[in-house]
């Protein structure tokens, strides 16, 4: 019996968000104007911090005013880029609730690039609910303009103060919030990519299928020589048949017209070296719903049938499809930052392979569709699945 006890207590303990403790900032700070805000720039008043140690296991909970973290110079994150992340967004639905969109899978994405990393295991469902915790506490952050909302950003990082190169045995989650504008401003249109197979992100058998800091730091270089060339993001091509993958924080779609009047939507597989985004996910199954006349995309003719294709696609088909004409429909990159964005043009092989721009923010009919059932689905306006949940 008494030994029992003792091998209970010392079990280091799980993530409980009843353990939660709030410490609010005295004079909270005044909101910037919306109009100028630049994604990710701005600091709201709290921050949630979670920290583990062999030892303890998880700490009580913290939400405390925002600030710097104070780590050792010996953490493994800073030597050995032990940090993933995710990317979600609460936004004002149509009576002013705060609403997330489908927060399970970003948990349990979380909880998968946490162990690809051999971080300590955490409860998903108790860290959404302290996420939730600090919404409430942030509510005034998300922004009221329609299509704006607040960023989430859900952090774990390897704590283990020491230089071997071994798993950590430490970490800390921390979660930071941001307001985030809308996408299109101005009078921008969409986004051009370079296509690049060299240095490339990601290989299979790699990283590429969690969301880890890794998989970005090795893009940055790349990204500077498109941005010289004038170009906005990296398209990544894999393999001497130069298969389309990603670009950016982005999957991708390509729309192209089918003999039978029908339309092809076709995006990569999931084979390891892309992300398996939650839009991703979205588009497929608004596109599958579409065709069975479970949903009408907005703006979407109800008979026009979307046949989805998850398949590889090369470059030198997308080159094909362009020179015929009326074959590509449309090209768009999708990702909870952007939601839909349209592909104007992808720099290729020394040439520009131009894509249909179209009337308005760029997007045609299908980019359209998809976005305006995002941002219905994500403010509460119209219901599909459980996918919006309110944060109460
Ligand atoms: C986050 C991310 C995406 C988009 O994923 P969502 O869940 O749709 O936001 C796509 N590609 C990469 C590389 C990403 O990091």
């Amino acid at each position: 019996m008494a030994a029992n006890d003792s091998t209970t207590s010392q079990r280091p303990a799980e993530l409980d968000a009843s353990k939660l403790v709030v410490t609010t900032l005295a004079k909270r700070k005044p909101l910037p104007p919306m109009e100028s805000l630049v994604f990710g720039e701005t600091k709201t008043d709290h921050m949630l911090i979670i920290n583990y140690t062999p030892a303890t296991g998880w700490s009580a909970p913290v939400i405390k005013p925002y600030g710097p973290l104070s780590l050792d110079p010996m953490s493994s994150c800073l030597q050995y880029s032990q940090n993933v992340f995710e990317g979600m967004k609460v936004y004002l639905g149509t009576n002013g609730e705060a609403r997330l969109f489908r927060p399970n899978d970003n948990m349990a994405r979380l909880a998968r690039s946490a162990a690809r990393l051999a971080l300590p295991a955490f409860n998903p469902d108790e860290l959404l609910a302290l996420i939730k915790e600090l919404i409430k506490l942030e509510l005034r952050w998300i922004p009221k303009a329609p299509g704006c909302s607040l960023y989430i950003r859900p952090t774990i990082i390897g704590t283990r103060a020491a230089l071997g190169a071994v798993p950590s045995d430490s970490a800390c989650i921390f979660v930071i919030v941001t307001p985030a504008g809308p996408y299109f401003q101005g009078s921008k249109k969409g986004i051009s990519l370079l296509a690049i197979g060299e240095n490339i992100r990601l290989r299979p058998g790699g990283s590429g299928g969690h969301k880890l800091g890794l998989n970005y730091a090795s893009g940055f270089l790349p990204q500077t020589l498109a941005s010289k060339q004038g170009y906005d993001q990296v398209l990544w091509l894999l393999g001497k048949s130069e298969k389309v993958t990603e670009a950016g924080a982005m999957n991708l779609f390509f729309a192209v017209q089918r003999r039978d009047g029908d339309v092809d939507l076709i995006t990569p597989p999931l084979d390891g070296t892309i992300l398996p985004g939650i839009t991703r996910a979205c588009m497929l199954a608004f596109a599958e719903a579409h065709s069975t006349g479970k949903i009408v995309l907005p703006g979407v003719p109800a008979s026009l049938k979307l046949h989805v294709h998850e398949r590889p696609v090369t470059m030198g088909e997308i080159d094909v499809f362009s020179t015929q004409i009326g074959r590509i429909l449309e090209v768009f990159g999708v990702g909870t930052a952007v939601i839909v964005v349209p592909i104007t043009r992808i720099g290729w092989r020394g040439k520009d392979i131009v894509l249909p721009v179209h009337e308005g923010n760029g997007l045609g009919q299908i980019g359209h569709g998809m976005w305006q059932m995002m941002v219905d689905v994500q403010t509460g306006k119209t219901q599909f699945e459980d996918w919006s949940v309110v944060c109460d």
